[in-house]
This record gives C-alpha cells, structure tokens and sequence, in this order.
C-alpha cells in the first residue's frame, strides 16, 4: 500500500478501533483506491481520503417509547450523514438490534460511491435504531417510529437529507414516520423516500433495489454471452430485496433455489416460482411469520435452522449457477466462499451490503467468480429513490414502466462505468475496483471542487 493511503488506513484502525465493519468497508475501499494515488497526488494534497473516511457530521439520540403494558422503553437512535459533495445525504433507516455506530458508518460509506455511481445528485448517509420490530404490535411500532421522527425531523430535510427504508424499515415505517413529520412541520414535502404511492412515493420504489440486480448481473452476464435464462440461483433473506430479485430472477427465466430468514433457511429443488413467492410475500410482509413455515406447507422443500452462529451456512451449500446475498453484512464467510467455488458457481451478485467477507471475497476471485459488489449491483434501491426525489419537487408521479425504464437505463450505465473503470485502472472484470474507483472519482473531485470543507 502507498504511504499516503496506509496512513489514512492506519488512523481509521486506531480511531476506530473498536468499529470492526468500518474498518473492513475502508480497508476494501482503500486497497481499490491505492492503485490512484501515485498518479494523482491532488487526492494527497487535498487530503481526500483522510476526509472522505471522517463523517461529515454524526447525530446520536435517545428514542423513548410506550410499549403496550403502558411501559416507558428507550432505544439508541443515529444518524450519519458521511458526504454531502455530490448532494443532499441520502441513505436508509435500519430497525435492527445490532444497530450500532460501526454498521451504520459502514453502511453510510458504502451508500456514498454507491449514490455517486447513480449518476444522480446524492450524497450519502445511513441511520436507524437498535430497536427490534420483531414481535411488537403494529401500535407499538407506531409508537416508536413517532418518537423517532420527532427528533430525527429536526436533523434531516428535502434538500439536507433525505432517508429511505433498510432493514426493519418498510412501507409501514416509513409512512408512520412521514406522517409524523408533517404533523410536527406542517409540510407535505419529500423528506422520506418509499413513500406509498398514494402520498408521493414513486412506484418500483420497493421492487427497485431486486429488479436492477437482476439488470446489473444480466448486463455483466450478457457480456460473458451468458444469460439468467434457465439457470438455477441461490438467493439469502426473504425480505424486499430477496423478494423482488427472486420475481425479476423468475421474469428472466432463472430457477430460484433458496431463500432464509435469521433462524434458517429453505431449499426447494422444484424451485420457488411465482405462485410460492407471492405464499412467502404474504408470509413474510403480511403475517410477519417465520420462512420455517414454507416447507410445512411445500413438502417437495427442506427447512435447515441457521441463526448465522455455524462456521457455514447451508444456503452457500446449494449447487447453482449464480448466487444472491440478500440478507445482511457478512453473511457469506470464507467457508461459504469454499463451498460456493466448489460448486462452480459463476456469479455472485451482492443484493445486500457488503455481504461477503474480504477473505470470501479474495476467495471468490481468485477462483474467477463474476463478483458484482453491492455498492453497484443494489444501487437501484437509491437510484429509485432519487427518481422520487425528483418526482416530488415536481410534483408530479411518473408511470411504472417509465420509472422500470429509467432503473434499467441506470442499472446499464452502471455497469459499463463499473467495467470501464475496471479495465483501466485495474484487471478486468475486477468489479470491486470498478466501483470504487469510479465512485470514487466523482467525489473526490466534487471535494476539491467545494474547497476544505
Ligand atoms: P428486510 O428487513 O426487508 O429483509 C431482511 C432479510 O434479511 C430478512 O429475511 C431477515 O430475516 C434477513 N436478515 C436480517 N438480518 C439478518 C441476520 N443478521 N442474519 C440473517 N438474516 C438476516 O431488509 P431489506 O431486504 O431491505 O435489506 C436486505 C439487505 O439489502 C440489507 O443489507 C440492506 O442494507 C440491503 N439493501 C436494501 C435496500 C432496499 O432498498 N431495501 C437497498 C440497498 C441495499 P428476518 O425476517 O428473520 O428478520
């Protein structure tokens, strides 16, 4: 590593010693971005990266709440709002109990090139809560958005920061929470996006962030002369965006395989087809039921328990052509990387965020696997999103197939930026350098654009 960047990487690991996602997102970030450096020394000058890594600002806050028995029950709230170069800070809320200041930093980094690769005018942040959704009565979770929003009202805006949904955050959230803020401002504007259609929310927003994965990897596929038609995939999670990458998936012909919650995993040889998937859509956004359920009612599938605590996850196990991490961080571990390149897997496209571990994914490389990494192949979620932002200051709402086609406009230019990039600055088909240089070098020179800031 050049000097310069092993000292950007060094202060991260003594600062931040103890944020163990963030360092992995800025040591994979960093080892892509060393391979600059020594032909522009503007990003040394400028102290780009030393900036890039440090947030723009950090907002933590206690959320108190009535849970149903009457109880007073408080949460830890965050926001990141890391880079504001390329616009308004934009990135998802996350309900999850694993919520901490290392995740969402990590997350907010990732979504910054992410955004940039859009094309479109967004910054980037992440925030959310160490609440868990899990169990709790639709009044409660009303409850807890109310009180969240109360204070993350005062912090975000249309035109300083404008969040979405990530894990734990749907539709319903999202709709208690622009409520709240209208009721507390007294302003119907675009401050959230997956918004309901009814009240500004654009549609394909919830299919977004499935259907450009499945564009990104059939562009990256197509140039191969491959195609998802009649191959089988894996796909982890059964939340919005295994679901909406296992429709899109199915559309394109493919035969899906798997899909999993956190207790553990389903394996259906017959495959999940359009009439199952719309079983595990009610099961899971409806019923709020566990995925274990599906193979009680589909004997031809097996229900593996997996809470994410074995060296291995049985779903990485599965012979298939091309695999989908849908679910959360880290999910695919060095092992699961051996399993998958032992089963000749060709692709692994990354619907989650940074889903596969630097071990994996040194694994995975080396081995010749087509890696699309997450800050590129889910960046129709955001893309989308943008759209809304747009069709709110319009005030205006666009037709599904016109959103649908701006998405796969958007999924194609990802792709041939992504693989341009990759080509010139460093082995092709490398995709993880393709997206963060690329990502990169739109921000660093909007940073030294706006001055030291
Ligand atoms: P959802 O909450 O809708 O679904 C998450 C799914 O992953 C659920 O099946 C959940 O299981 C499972 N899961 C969550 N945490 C874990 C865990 N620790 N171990 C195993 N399984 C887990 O979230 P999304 O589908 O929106 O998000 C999934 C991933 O995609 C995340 O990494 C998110 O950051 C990323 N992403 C999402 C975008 C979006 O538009 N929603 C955009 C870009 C990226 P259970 O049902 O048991 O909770």
């Amino acid at each position: 590593m050049h000097a310069a960047t092993q000292r950007v990487m060094d202060r991260v690991s003594k600062l931040d010693a103890n944020q163990p996602e963030y360092i992995q997102a800025v040591t994979s970030f960093l080892s892509s971005i060393d391979k600059l450096v020594e032909d522009m020394p503007q990003i040394l000058y400028h102290k780009v990266l030393d900036r890039m890594v440090e947030p723009e600002r950090v907002i933590m806050f206690r959320i108190p709440w009535f849970d149903d028995d009457g109880m007073i029950q408080l949460n830890r709230g965050f926001r990141v709002q890391m880079n504001s170069a390329l616009g308004p800070y934009k990135g998802g809320l996350r309900f999850h109990p694993s919520v901490n200041l290392s995740i969402l930093k990590f997350l907010a980094f990732e979504q910054t090139f992410k955004n940039s690769l859009t094309g479109l005018s967004l910054g980037g942040g992440k925030g959310g809560s160490d609440f868990d959704p899990k169990g709790k009565s639709d009044g409660e979770i009303m409850r807890f958005c109310q009180s969240f929003m109360l204070e993350l009202g005062r912090h975000i805006g249309e035109d300083t920061d404008v969040p979405a949904g990530d894990i734990g955050v749907g539709g319903r959230e999202i709709g208690y929470m622009y409520g709240q803020y209208k009721r507390i401002h007294n302003k119907s504007v675009g401050i959230l996006t997956g918004k309901s259609p009814s009240f500004g929310g654009s549609f394909i927003r919830p299919e977004a962030t499935g259907y450009g994965l499945a564009y990104l990897s059939a562009a990256i596929l197509e140039a191969k002369g491959k195609s998802l038609e009649n191959k089988s995939c894996l796909i982890s999670g059964s939340g919005n965006v295994a679901q909406f990458t296992t429709e899109k998936l199915l559309a394109m012909g493919s035969k899906v395989l798997t899909m999993s919650d956190s207790s553990g995993v389903i394996i259906d040889p017959s495959g999940i087809d359009a009439q199952k998937l719309a079983y595990i859509k009610t099961l899971k956004n409806v019923r709020r039921g566990r995925i274990a359920e599906y193979a009680q009612k589909y004997k031809e599938a097996t229900y593996i328990p997996h809470d994410g605590s074995a060296t291995s996850n049985p779903l990485w196990d599965v012979k298939a052509d091309y695999a989908f991490p849908c679910a959360t961080q880290n999910e695919i571990n060095a092992n699961d990387a051996r399993n998958l390149t032992a089963n000749k897997i060709q692709l692994v496209g990354e619907g989650a965020n940074m889903p596969t571990t630097l071990e994996a994914k040194d694994i995975l490389m080396e081995a010749g696997v087509l890696l699309a990494p997450g800050k590129a192949s889910n960046a129709g979620g955001v893309a989308v999103s943008g759209l809304e932002m747009v069709q709110n200051s319009q005030r205006l709402q666009w037709t599904p197939a016109q959103v649908d086609a701006q998405l796969l406009t958007i999924m194609k230019n990802i792709y041939a930026n992504i693989s341009s990039t990759a080509e010139k600055y460093s082995t092709k088909n490398n995709f993880i350098d393709g997206a963060n240089i690329a990502g990169f070098l739109k921000i660093s020179e909007a940073m030294i654009g706006q001055g030291y800031v």
